[in-house]
């Protein structure tokens, strides 16, 4: 058992590498979901066995050479993933145990790359990678490349917010068929091509490749009661807020969003790869607080894979 999981941790710690560090990734996201999976009962099982390198209490990855490290002042967090209804069930009975009557808010998961924006008095001063949660990146400078990141918000606010860069479709598509053109490997897919995009050392290659934002959190201390609240004052700032998103009191109506959301997935400019369901009351959330890696308060609802896709491409994303 000692080996099978060194083996699990060694062959997922691989994984992550290539894909958080060289944005080479060498599986599909749902083969390294089922290992992890497998390594988390493992670990569950055998709690004396566990590793200290285990990916189960890390997030992300590492910071690349060649950009200034961040601090971040307010930790960011993975999220727990559900696969099934069943799961779903779960958490909301592990919340009921604390909040009797929770009412949960539930947003489309975007697939990007998560981000950390820092205002002072409404002035964009720094903008990060999350990295492994405590130090990220600095990508000030292409952040403001960004052509929806405001510059200066609408009001002169101190505030640390988070969020998910992302490339659009018609933008990647766009990318893909010129480095065709050009002779050079294609972007596997679009959260690739935004991962690669935003940690680019040329700034002016990002302005050129189209990359946007959604908002969805706001990292220094809540002026706010509710999540939905947070939503709609970040979107008063003049951040990018996403439109589809949905109160539900219980699984049944969480459901109902996902079963939506599953079937008009195709039909949106941006990638998805799932809906995260949180607590909306911000008090009750930290009443359930977090795990090592993220918060209990909210989860990660992950669309199942769909058909492989034909081949993930090696991209040497410095050029
Ligand atoms: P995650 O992507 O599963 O979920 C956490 C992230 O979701 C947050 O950090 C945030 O950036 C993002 N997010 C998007 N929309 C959000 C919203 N509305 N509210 C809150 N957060 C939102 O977790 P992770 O730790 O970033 O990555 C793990 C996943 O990455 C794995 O499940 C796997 O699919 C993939 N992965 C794949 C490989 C591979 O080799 N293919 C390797 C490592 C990881």
């Amino acid at each position: 058992m000692e080996s099978k999981i060194k083996d699990l941790t060694e062959l997922l710690n691989k994984y992550a590498y290539e894909y958080y560090t060289l944005d080479k990734p060498s599986v599909e996201d749902a083969e390294y979901d089922r290992l992890y999976r497998e390594l988390e009962t493992l670990e569950q099982e055998n709690p004396h066995l566990v590793r200290a390198d285990s990916p189960t209490h890390r997030t992300g990855d590492v910071v690349l050479a060649g950009f200034e490290k961040y601090q971040h002042e307010y930790n960011l967090y993975s999220l727990s993933d559900a696969f099934s209804r069943e799961e779903l069930e779960d958490f909301d009975e592990r919340v009921r145990k604390v909040i009797p009557k929770p009412e949960y808010i539930c947003e489309l998961k975007i697939d990007g790359l998560s981000l950390s924006l820092k205002y002072a008095e409404g002035k964009l001063v720094a903008a990060a990678t999350r990295g492994d949660g405590t130090v990220g990146e600095n990508i000030t400078e292409n952040v403001k490349r960004i052509k929806d990141v405001p510059l200066v918000l609408k009001e002169p606010v101190d505030i640390v917010v988070r969020g998910e860069a992302y490339l659009p479709r018609k933008n990647f598509i766009k990318l893909n068929a010129e480095r065709e053109l050009e002779g050079k490997t294609s972007f596997a897919n679009p959260r690739n091509a935004a991962a690669g995009t935003l940690r680019q050392l040329d700034t002016k290659e990002v302005s050129k490749r189209g990359l946007a934002t959604f908002l969805y959190q706001e990292a220094s201390p809540a002026t706010n009661e509710t999540q939905e609240e947070v939503l709609e004052y970040l979107e008063k700032l003049g951040l990018v807020v996403n439109k589809e998103r949905v109160f539900a009191r219980n699984i049944d109506e969480v459901w109902s969003f996902i079963e939506r959301v599953a079937t008009m997935r195709d039909t949106l400019d941006y990638d998805i790869d799932g809906v995260v369901v949180k607590l909306n009351n911000l008090a009750e959330q930290e009443e359930l607080g977090f795990t090592v890696k993220a918060p209990r308060w909210a989860i990660a609802y992950k669309f199942p894979a769909e058909l492989a896709e034909t081949e993930i491409l090696s991209v040497d994303w410095t050029v």
